[in-house]
């Protein structure tokens, strides 16, 4: 695996593997890697000539200092999973690399979000989702990848890179790999090597709450359901943020079953204080583009 930390190296090596025709495929992470990342390499692989990962724990995203403090990082582990996934190309830059110029919004495009961003985690983290547009775009523009590669598990973040995709009219494919769990059905997480032991045997209630959604949604009001999940949830160390029942195409709030053919349950729940998100597709359309 080849390792690269300055831009415009990455960047020349690609347009030189593009020009003789390689397929690139990008998989873009904060690192501390785990199944869950892997299984999206794995996917690219199966899809591209090449596969490119990039490890870059973006500020512009964090709405909590701390937080961004305390985020895992684990670069050495990193190198060796990829390693052993075969990834041909590891991108690894500085935040001076990415923001050369801090005045400089680091090529962040004037896009109109549509309301996507304005509730669940865009209403509880402020500001967080201009910086993953504006750190996706930047990597997109270096990378120049065929085909991009996100999880479910971020179900909201990959409903706006859609639109940012299809809005900016970018030459690349969104590639959506399904949410990788651990056996007890918590979804994987970087932030998950943070839970206390209380907290990590109380965690995989989320996965429960979704499912029992999933299991009443023909039984049930919406309302009803919400309440349900939030009281479930409500179990220290556990504290629900929010739990949605919304329409996959629009993220806006379902108030019936029968509203539209896309519902998709989204919770956040503090675990201590470590914020973990989870969501479970409840109706899906039989054309749906991104799976
Ligand atoms: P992150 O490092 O958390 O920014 O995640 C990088 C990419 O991996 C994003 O596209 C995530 O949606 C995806 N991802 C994170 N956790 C999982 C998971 N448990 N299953 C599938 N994809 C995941």
């Amino acid at each position: 695996m080849l390792l690269f930390k300055q831009t415009e190296k990455l960047n020349s090596y690609l347009a030189r593997e593009r020009k003789q025709g390689r397929k690139i495929g990008f998989v873009p992470t904060m690192g501390a890697l785990h199944e869950g990342h892997l299984s999206l390499v794995r996917a690219s692989r199966q899809d591209n000539d090449l596969t490119v990962c990039s490890v870059f724990v973006n500020p512009t995203q964090f709405n909590d200092a701390e937080d961004l403090q305390k985020y895992p990082r684990t670069i050495e582990r990193d190198i060796e999973l990829l390693a052993a996934e075969n990834c041909d190309l590891l991108f690894w830059p500085t935040v001076s690399e990415i923001y050369p110029d801090e005045a400089d919004s680091g090529g962040a495009p004037v896009l109109d979000l549509e309301g996507l961003d304005e509730r669940m985690e865009g209403a509880h983290r402020p500001g967080h989702f201009q910086g993953v547009v504006q750190v996706v775009h930047r990597l997109l523009d270096i990378v120049g990848p065929h085909r991009l590669y996100m999880g479910q598990k971020d179900f909201q973040q990959f409903t706006i890179i859609r639109h940012m995709i299809d809005r900016l009219h970018l030459p690349v494919k969104l590639v959506v790999g399904p949410t990788v769990r651990e056996a007890d059905g918590l979804a994987m997480s970087s932030r998950n090597r943070r839970l206390s032991a209380e907290a990590r045997q109380m965690a995989p209630r989320i996965y429960q709450a979704l499912l029992h959604a999933a299991d009443q949604i023909e039984e049930q009001p919406v309302k009803a359901i919400k309440e349900e999940a939030l009281n479930k949830l409500n179990t220290p160390p556990l504290r629900p943020e929010y739990f949605e029942l919304v329409d996959g195409h629009n993220l806006k709030p379902v108030q019936s079953v029968e509203s539209t053919d896309y519902i998709v349950a989204c919770t956040a729940v503090w675990a201590d204080d470590i914020r973990l998100i989870d969501n479970l597709i409840l109706k899906k359309p039989e054309d749906l583009r991104t799976f």
